[in-house]
């Protein structure tokens, strides 16, 4: 055999291998400086998506949401420890527990019990899960994609549905009180769900609220709009936070009477928007 033969076949060997290779895995394209920080981008093995990563390790593709492996400049599929609907329902929980901006030990511990009764995961899954949670908490990515994604998964199945929702009922329960933003959340969800019309039912089964809302004022749900206008106008006026600004009080009690103002706020809202429903 003559030297160019042998050269053509190893040249046909060499590219057949590095077809292979490619195969099986995707070079990193660049590397780049940003804040001092080193970061790496990179094609996701499963999505093709281009995606920027800090360095090696496992990691989880944001559009796709697969894991991969980024070790000596490659991309390498790896095999998922939950399925994507358990990792969207505990993203989801911890964007709903971050809502009003800190995840409580209360709420921690809400999730966590939720998960191992209605999921019963195993202790890997289980340690998943937690860095699947604070991953979600700590990122800035919105919910709404998450919602859809799981009504995607689970159009067919609306008890699993209902069960995501009074799932998220329970968490909001651990700090007493529905906020503002978890409500918002609530809201989104249980429309893209095509749950909106059970949603008052599903909350009445979690709160009386409208009863609390008139201890708040100070009233009875028997007294006049007018009553509880004049009511909700001086507790207002007494609990203003431009009233206590200027008096250097201590922190903790600038924060009470900040709740208070806010959840009166809240209170009066509320009644109005029952009064005016019912
Ligand atoms: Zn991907």
């Amino acid at each position: 055999m003559s030297i160019i033969s042998t050269l053509i076949i190893l040249i046909i060997i060499f590219s057949i291998w590095d077809w292979l290779k490619r195969k099986v895995s995707h070079s990193a394209t660049s590397n780049y400086y940003e804040h001092g920080v080193h970061y790496i981008q990179v094609t996701c093995p499963h999505c093709h998506s281009a995606l920027t990563i800090p360095g090696e390790g496992i990691w989880n593709c944001s559009e796709c949401r697969r894991p991969f492996e980024y070790k000596s400049g490659h991309t390498y599929k790896c095999k998922p420890v939950l399925s994507p609907a358990i990792t969207l329902i505990v993203e989801l929980y911890a964007k709903f527990a971050k809502a009003d901006g800190v995840v409580t030990k209360e709420e921690v511990q809400s999730v966590d019990s939720i998960i191992k009764s209605s999921l019963h995961p195993t202790d890997k899954e289980l340690t998943e899960i937690r860095t699947i949670f604070n991953l979600a908490k700590g990122s800035s990515n919105g919910f709404q994609d998450i919602v859809h994604s799981l009504y995607e998964l689970f159009q067919d199945n609306p008890q699993a549905l209902l069960n995501i929702i009074e799932n998220l009922f329970v968490i909001s329960k651990t700090n007493g009180q529905l906020n503002n933003q978890q409500e918002t959340i609530l809201l989104y969800t249980v429309n893209a769900f095509n749950l909106a019309d059970q949603y008052s039912t599903i909350k009445a089964k979690y709160y009386s609220a409208i009863d609390a809302y008139y201890k708040v004022l100070g009233c009875e749900p028997s007294d006049s709009l007018e009553t509880i206008k004049h009511s909700y106008r001086r507790l207002v006026k007494e609990y203003h936070p431009d009233k206590y600004a200027s008096k250097q009080l201590p922190k903790d009690i600038m924060d009470y009477a900040n709740r208070r103002f806010q959840a009166i706020q809240e209170a009066y809202e509320q009644i109005v928007k029952y009064r005016t429903a019912h």
